[in-house]
């Protein structure tokens, strides 16, 4: 979320970020962008579709809104399926 405050002074900074959440927020309908269930409006966590990291930009049409469920899963949905090859080595 750091990367999207452009403004120094704080205020303004809460107001661009909260411009952004409300864009996406009314964009996607209240949505999950993945699942397509109703969002927690506390529970929503914007992520980027190419990630920052891969010269993804911050612009509104690289973003979504997801539960934290699905980011996680987003992120680290491969590392648990590896976790859960190891588990299942075990039960043979
Ligand atoms: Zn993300």
């Amino acid at each position: 979320m750091r990367e999207l405050l452009k403004y120094r002074d704080s205020e303004q900074a809460i107001y661009g970020a909260f411009q952004y959440l409300w864009s996406l927020w009314t964009k996607q309908k209240g949505k999950d962008a993945i699942t397509k269930e109703d969002l927690d409006p506390l529970d929503a966590q914007i992520h980027h579709v190419k990630p920052f990291s891969k010269g993804g930009s911050n612009n509104l049409e690289n973003l979504i809104l997801v539960s934290s469920k699905t980011h996680y899963l987003i992120h680290h949905g491969k590392d648990l399926d590896k976790r859960f090859e190891k588990y299942r080595k075990h039960l043979k």
